[in-house]
């Protein structure tokens, strides 16, 4: 039987996906690193692509997070421990972890992290944010801290697509969702998809979801068979289909869960939601948007955000191990490390119908 050491004499490649300036996107060869002493050098066995992978590749930058030489991308990872640093005592070789991906500076004197909100740390390192190298390689060093160990019963699969599922449970918790709200989720993308299943376990009902794509909604049924699907039309106003999202709620949304960040379904949102209602935001768009701003006023229509997500992969994986959440269904599409490339084309070609496209590493 082979250790979760024999890896590095077998695999002694550390292949890394990278994009640049160019947008090139490129397979590359770089060393294994040696884990610091707080540190576990980690084999990563799963990686998910994320839309702003894709899109850092495709447009070189998100909001004022700009690529200027090359990148490494990837944040969605799960792998084993293969090497630990010598003030390592939590861990062991052997290990199957998550990888947390937003690395804040955990200083007494930092007012966020002392109080617990470390995803608002001004000095957070997020991996596959310039300029830090993402997970999406073979060999990865993480601080011992900022892993997640993984039962038996979770894949490394699904292990990374707790990265995903942490946006959604962040999300459900601030939005402050209750049992049996009438709920409605903008967007059947891999953020939507989870929020449904993390919202289904939570017990809001009704719940409407929406997509342009047929696929993606006939996704959202498969997960959640008592879903409501709208089928947005890009020709149709914000008012026309929040009356159609209505009629299938079969009243007015108590919240929405946005998770598209596109301007015309924000609207959507706020037409969709009951005087004292919430439209809380997830998707994240254009710099400057409007909003119907009289109607939500006049409806008292509370308008919310979310940035990443803070102690939310223990209850991830407790709500994956204990069977409320099955998110083994959303990986549609595997590659090697090796066929990068061909990865981030089914990402990023909605002709290849990809809801989550992983790229593993045995
Ligand atoms: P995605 O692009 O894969 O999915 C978005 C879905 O929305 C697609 O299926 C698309 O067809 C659908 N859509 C587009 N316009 C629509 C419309 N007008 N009405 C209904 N549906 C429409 O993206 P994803 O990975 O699922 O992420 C969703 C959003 O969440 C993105 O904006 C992403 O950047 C954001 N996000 C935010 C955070 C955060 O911390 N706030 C974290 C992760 C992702
Ligand atoms: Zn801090």
């Amino acid at each position: 039987m082979s250790s979760a050491t024999d890896v590095l004499t077998r695999k002694p490649k550390n292949i890394a996906i990278e994009t640049n300036p160019s947008h090139e996107l490129n397979v590359v060869d770089t060393d294994v690193p040696e884990p610091g002493p707080d540190q576990c050098l980690i084999h990563v066995r799963a990686t998910g692509i994320c839309g702003s992978d894709v899109h850092f590749w495709k447009s070189g930058n998100i909001g004022d997070s700009v690529i200027k030489c090359n990148l490494g991308l990837g944040h969605e990872s799960a792998g084993i421990v293969v090497k630990t640093g010598s003030n390592v005592s939590r861990l062991k070789v052997g290990d199957r972890v998550a990888l947390e991906c937003g690395i804040p500076c955990s200083k007494p004197t930092c007012d966020a992290c002392r109080t617990g909100r470390y995803n608002a740390c001004p000095e957070i390192i997020f991996y596959s944010s310039p300029p830090v190298h993402g997970t999406l390689r073979r060999y990865h060093v993480h601080p011992e801290a900022w892993l997640h160990p993984l039962p038996d019963s979770i894949s490394y699969e699904e292990g990374a697509l707790l990265e995903p599922l942490s946006v959604a449970l962040a999300g459900i918790e601030r939005s402050g969702l209750r049992l049996g709200d009438a709920l409605v989720i903008c967007g059947a993308g891999p953020i939507g998809l989870v929020s449904l299943l993390a919202a289904h376990a939570a017990s809001a009902a009704p719940i409407v979801i929406t997509d342009l794509d047929e696929n993606r909604l006939a996704m959202a049924k498969s997960l959640v068979p008592r879903v409501r699907t709208v089928q947005i039309q890009r020709s149709e106003d914000a008012k026309a289909s929040a009356n159609r999202i209505k009629q299938a709620l079969r009243q007015e949304a108590k919240l929405v869960i946005e998770c598209t960040g596109v301007e015309s379904s924000i609207h959507t949102g706020i037409y969709a939601s009951r005087f004292g209602g919430s439209v809380f935001v997830i998707g994240v768009g254009k710099d400057f948007q409007q909003i119907p701003f009289m109607h939500a006023s006049f409806r008292e229509i509370d308008i919310r955000f979310l940035f990443r997500y803070r102690e939310t992969y223990p209850k991830a994986i407790m709500l994956v191990s204990e069977g409320l959440i099955d998110l083994k269904p959303l990986v549609t599409h595997r590659f090697t490390l090796e066929q990068g490339k061909d990865a981030f084309e089914a990402a990023s070609n909605p002709a290849a119908k990809a809801v989550k496209v992983q790229l593993l590493d045995d």
